[in-house]
């Protein structure tokens, strides 16, 4: 994702001490009792069958643990006052509510917000996993853009987090804890104190409105885990975040296009980029597994694809690259019957790309020729081009670093933005 901020880092806050439960047996400590945040009905319900909630009650019970983890927010079973005293302690004592672990958190003068986010590791030997997740707030609407994967495997030439290798995926309840984590820290929950601000939605009820699937990685490489994400995210019950609401980004996997809109539906967009299958070779090297035309061919045949609900193509402007009027008009031709919308991102450098943004008179030109051509082509402004501020910059960073040298970059960076 290459939105970048104007940030002001701030330290993150020790974590409130939880309450005694009243009556509960001695706890386990934190990290051998598993967390329920983020699990599906199924996986809930294996959860309480697992502690001896009898089969006939577990329906119920994973109802009632799903109106406090996922409507309700709840951070301690002692919220959850509609379930017997007897079974949070039980809960207590084997599971834990706890969220991924946020090890930075910026916001920028702009309301937008970005974490860094920890999770252990899955198996044995592995490094704790760190991936970015970003809020971009706007007057009717607060959009969180997710990751599916720790690194990615498809090297996009122009993409910092593509120079990352691929660690592992995101599992479904580590991508549903993103969600968790931004709407704990935005208060975006019934009865919390919401976040306030500068550039925070003023409409409506709830801060965190849209997912984007647009964070790390290639989410259609991570698919299993992000087809049971979008159906907790979207469960009406719980989250609530519909599936018009949620977009998947692609670089263009395509059988995993046909497999999304049919088991799944959410809304889609391409990451595109370039016009002709040479230079798309080289920008998104998918595409010489996967080359335009049949990328074109998945996309028209997307069924939840409409002109109410829009594929949204993403397109880097390049200086000198992709960004000529030929370009622009080769791009209307090519999007012909597809109900689209054009995004154009301004390329926001990082530290040893060989590519530079587009000159903004070439960015409106390029947006002219589009919109006269009868498309949406909004062009996304940039947010601050300073060094934390890339896609899967901070991660990299941060992973170069002890937890000490982390707790002194976050107190300098905290003390520059007060300068
Ligand atoms: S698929 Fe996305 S995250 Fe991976 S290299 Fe390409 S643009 Fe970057």
């Amino acid at each position: 994702m290459y939105g970048a901020m104007t940030e002001t880092p701030q330290p993150v806050p020790d974590p409130a001490p939880a309450p005694e439960p009243a009556s509960a047996p001695v706890a386990a400590p934190a990290e051998a009792r598993p967390s329920l945040v983020g699990l599906d009905r199924a996986k809930l319900g294996a959860a309480l069958a697992a502690i001896g909630v009898p089969e006939r009650e577990q329906r119920m019970r994973v109802n009632q643990l799903w109106h406090w983890i996922y409507l309700r927010g709840a951070t301690d079973f002692s919220e959850m006052t509609n379930v017997s005293k007897h079974l949070r302690a039980q809960l207590e004592a084997a599971y834990s509510l706890d969220r991924p672990e946020v090890v930075v958190e910026q916001v920028s003068a702009d309301g937008t917000r970005k974490w860094l986010l920890r999770f252990p590791p899955h198996e044995i030997g592995e490094s704790p996993a760190e991936i970015e997740t970003v809020y971009i707030p706007e007057s009717d609407r607060g959009t969180l853009c997710v990751s599916s994967q720790v690194g990615c495997t498809l090297n996009c030439a122009f993409c910092h987090t593509g120079t990352q290798r691929l660690v592992r995926n995101l599992s479904a309840a580590e991508i549903v804890g993103q969600v968790m984590v931004a709407r704990d820290r935005l208060g975006d929950y019934p009865g919390r104190d919401r976040a306030t601000g500068p550039g925070l939605p003023t409409e409506g009820e709830r801060l965190v409105t849209n997912i984007v699937f647009m964070g790390m990685g290639e989410p259609l490489y991570a698919y299993d885990s992000v087809k049971e994400a979008i159906e907790i995210l979207s469960d009406g019950d719980g989250l609530g975040l519909g599936k018009r609401r949620i977009t998947v980004s692609t670089s263009g996997v395509v059988p995993e296009i046909e497999r999304l809109g049919s088991e799944v539906g959410p809304m889609l967009a391409i990451s595109l980029h370039a016009v002709r299958d040479d230079l798309r070779d080289v920008l998104v090297p998918i595409n010489k597994k996967y080359p335009i035309k049949e990328l074109l061919a998945a996309c028209r045949a997307y069924p939840a694809a409409s002109n109410a609900k829009r594929i949204t193509f993403e397109y880097v402007m390049l200086k000198g690259v992709n960004d000529s009027p030929a370009d622009a008009k080769a791009l209307v031709k090519l999007l012909e019957g597809v109900p689209a919308k054009i995004n154009l991102i301004p390329f926001n450098p990082w530290p040893g790309t060989q590519y530079e943004c587009s000159d903004w008179e070439t960015i409106e030109r390029f947006s002219d020729i589009v919109f006269r051509a009868g498309y949406a082509s909004p062009v996304r402004t940039p947010r601050g081009r300073d060094i934390l501020a890339a896609c899967g910059q901070l991660k990299s960073e941060s992973e170069k670093l002890s937890a000490r040298e982390r707790l002194a970059l976050r107190a300098m960076m905290a003390a520059d933005a007060e300068d």
